[in-house]
């Protein structure tokens, strides 16, 4: 599960990711949802049988105690097991550090470009030796620029360094534009030149490359798979990429449930419809009266993607 923890950010990256809608507020999402309790993260993170969490921002040391309260319920909740990583473009002392231990497994440390041509006398390299010290997993994880490659006296002392491809943002798009960058395609948000700039670190084992389109795809679709599943009901079809698909009978009574010879757990009334397996009303759909279709959707009765008369 993905927990944006605050929008709040004391940075000005001019590459910064983050959308208008969350950038400088200080909201909570666990994935999409937008949340105000660690009750409400618990059961997103159910919903999607998260096995753990990624706490992102914003600066999410910026609220400490928040981060402490929701990493405290969440493993309380799913066990020690459940793994916890946190994103920050802060430093942290060794105090800091502390109070996260045992809450947190995993520290991503965002050293900003600025930093890279000195890295090894930076505060940064200080706070990954400190935090592995104290037992914690640490490393960079940072975003595919010109230049990344300045990280490579650091990468002994690192557990990790992932390199993200740039992204084309929507509030950073001027500044990228003044920059010369431009976007690697139609098709992709992916910046031109970023996965070259990161290709002399790739051989290093320590490195991580991960491309635009995995983060837009793949992990994505695999969230959206876990909550179909979570949500199906016995009748819908839950597809590749995520969605779920069901019959629909709008106007139905018990005369289309007699035709149709639905049984418990075949079908669910909902208001005035009935919804069912889509191959069932599709066989028997010449037999019933009224509007009939098959859905497809985001679950749990999320965004419609195709909706199929019959
Ligand atoms: S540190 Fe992260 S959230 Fe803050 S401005 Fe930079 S990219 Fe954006």
């Amino acid at each position: 599960m993905v927990l944006f923890i605050t929008g709040r950010c004391s940075r000005k990256c001019w590459y910064c990711p983050l959308a208008k809608e969350r950038k400088g507020n200080d909201m909570i999402f666990a994935n999409e949802r937008e949340i105000h309790s660690p009750d409400e993260a618990i059961d997103e993170a159910r919903l999607m049988s998260a096995l753990g969490t990624s706490i992102t921002g914003g600066e999410p040391l910026l609220v400490l105690e928040r981060v402490r309260a929701y990493a405290t319920a969440l493993k309380e909740t799913f066990s020690p097991s459940h793994h916890i990583h946190l994103y920050t473009a802060l430093a942290p002392d060794s105090p800091t550090l502390l109070s996260l231990r045992g809450l947190v497994d995993e520290i991503r440390f965002h050293p900003p470009p600025e930093e890279w041509p000195a890295i090894l006398n930076s505060a940064f390299l200080e706070a990954v030796t400190t935090a592995k010290q104290l037992g914690f997993s640490a490393g960079f994880e940072v975003p595919g620029l010109k230049g990344v490659n300045l990280l490579e006296p650091a990468l002994p002392l690192l557990d990790f360094l992932n390199i993200n491809e740039l992204e084309w943002g929507e509030l950073s798009a001027d500044e990228m534009r003044s920059r010369g960058l431009e976007l690697i395609d139609g098709l992709h948000n992916a910046v031109r030149y970023s996965a070259k700039w990161s290709q002399p670190l790739r051989h290093h084992r320590q490195v991580h490359f991960c491309p635009s389109r995995f983060k837009d795809s793949v992990q994505l679709r695999e969230r959206l798979k876990r909550i179909a599943r979570n949500t199906a009901r016995s009748f819908d079809e839950v597809t590749d990429d995520g969605t779920i698909v069901y019959g629909v009978i709008e106007g139905a009574g018990p005369k289309e449930k007699h035709t149709l010879d639905l049984g418990p757990g075949d079908y669910e009334e909902c208001g005035d419809q009935i919804e069912l397996s889509w191959h069932t009303l599709k066989r028997k759909s010449q037999k019933i009266k009224g509007r009939k279709y098959i859905i497809e959707r985001y679950p749990p009765r999320g965004i419609v993607v195709e909706l199929t008369p019959l």
